[in-house]
């Protein structure tokens, strides 16, 4: 790992640290589990789904070419859904089929029962005698081929994909009751600050409620990774240096910290590291976001975020998310991207800059508006903004009605 000063683009950056990271082993959960999961191996189909042809609709099997407008056919079968394999289906015949049910060999069609004169609706009924169709039907109407959705050899997921609720629907379909998936990364979350208190202390002049450790912990379990939150560490040098093997004592993929990493006279965060660890700091040209610290502690990776609550969140998004993501073992690991019309001028200083937006869609295109007071302590109109708006490295002024990239955020509604 280098060490010292470097002014580095936020793409460079990234990329650097992530060369620090690789997917962790990989376990078998049964599949009532494994929403949520990053899949380990490509599932491939064993078989075809459906496994047989079947009918769509309830209705009677045919030969299109027998059953025409106004023909009437002796019903000679009754095929119910999950009742093993029919017999072939007698020349000049329909067969009464429900959907689902496998269409009988020599059938090429089905007609839907309201397109006939049985009126039985009732269930349970027996099958009329006969059956008129007041509508041909095509040869392949309403029959839906083996391997119609998933063929036999075909690769269905990739490794490395978000098992998604479509996802598990299809392990299912194939038959796993077990999938192979990367372990959850763990991470140890902890803040540092003489002036922070826990959730539900009362505070003393000059103090504040801890923030970082929460959102933190939050947007880390957002991604499935599993979050251990420490006591806040306060600003002195074995204090830290505690709080850093208790980190390690998790058992933590990745120890992430917030404040005391700047040049204030107190930041001792920096030295605690150094002293069981290594640690790169890297003037990165982003805004909001000051120094990003990475390293490891213990020989574990270590990021050390700034402390204001906007950009702990921010630079967790942009350096420790994809981190987190490529531990868990995905392939693709940035946002769903759009672009968006900025809605009035906006100052930048040269950085590339993340920028609080609320994104509505008008006359067929996306708007971004500024969310508000862009200040890295301001986490209201971080709360507000459903987009991050990027303004690339190099551009002082952005001009309304210019489209620029936005990122939407999770669990953001469109306004
Ligand atoms: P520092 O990086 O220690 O200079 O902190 C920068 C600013 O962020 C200061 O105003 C801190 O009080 C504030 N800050 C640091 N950590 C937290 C935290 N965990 N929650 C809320 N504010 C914090
Ligand atoms: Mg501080």
């Amino acid at each position: 790992m280098d060490s010292g000063d470097s002014l580095l683009s936020v793409a460079e950056a990234r990329a650097r640290l992530l060369e620090h990271f690789h997917p962790l082993p990989t376990e078998t959960i049964p599949l009532s589990e494994c929403a949520g999961r990053v899949l380990a191996a490509e599932a491939t189909a064993g078989a075809d789904v459906p496994p047989f042809a079947n009918s769509s609709m309830d209705g009677y099997a045919v030969r299109a070419a027998e059953a025409r407008a106004g023909a009437t056919l002796p019903v000679s079968a009754d095929i119910p859904a999950g009742r093993g394999a029919p017999g072939p289906l007698a020349a000049g015949t329909a067969a009464r089929i429900m959907t689902g049910a496998p269409l009988p060999p020599g059938a090429d069609a089905v007609i839907p029962v309201e397109e006939t004169d049985d009126s039985r609706r009732h269930a349970g009924g027996p099958a009329p005698k006969e059956v008129m169709f007041r509508q041909a039907a095509r040869p392949g109407a309403n029959v839906r081929p083996a391997g119609q959705d998933i063929r036999a050899g075909q690769v269905v997921l990739s490794a490395g994909r978000l098992i998604t609720p479509a996802a598990v629907g299809v392990l299912a379909s194939l038959g796993l009751a077990q999938v192979s998936v990367h372990r959850r990364p763990r991470v140890a979350l902890f803040s540092t600050g003489d002036e922070l208190r826990e959730a539900g202390a009362a505070l003393e002049p000059g103090t504040i409620h801890d923030t970082n450790s929460h959102s933190l912990a939050a947007a880390a379990g957002q991604l499935g990774a599993q979050a251990h939150r420490l006591a806040i560490a306060p600003d002195q040098l074995e204090a830290v240096r505690e709080r850093l093997r208790e980190a390690r004592d998790t058992g933590a993929d990745v120890i992430v910290s917030s404040a005391g990493v700047s040049v204030g006279a107190y930041d001792v965060v920096k030295a605690a590291v150094e002293l069981d660890g290594r640690l790169s700091f890297w003037r990165v040209r982003m805004r909001p976001g000051k120094p990003l610290a990475f390293g490891q502690v213990h020989g574990v990776p270590y990021f050390g975020l700034p402390g204001n609550p906007v950009s702990a969140l921010l630079t967790f998004e942009v350096f420790v998310r994809p981190a987190l993501l490529k531990l868990a073992g995905r392939r693709d690991t940035g946002r769903v991207e759009l672009e968006a019309v900025l809605s009035e001028e906006l100052e930048s200083d040269g950085r590339e800059s993340y920028l609080r937006v609320v994104i509505r869609r008008e006359a067929g295109a996306y708007t971004a508006y500024p969310a508000g007071d862009q200040g890295s302590a301001v986490l209201s109109t971080l709360v507000r903004a459903n987009g991050l708006l990027i303004l690339p490295a190099g551009v002082m002024r952005a001009q309304a009605g210019e489209r620029h990239r936005v990122w939407l955020l999770e669990g953001a509604e469109l306004a």
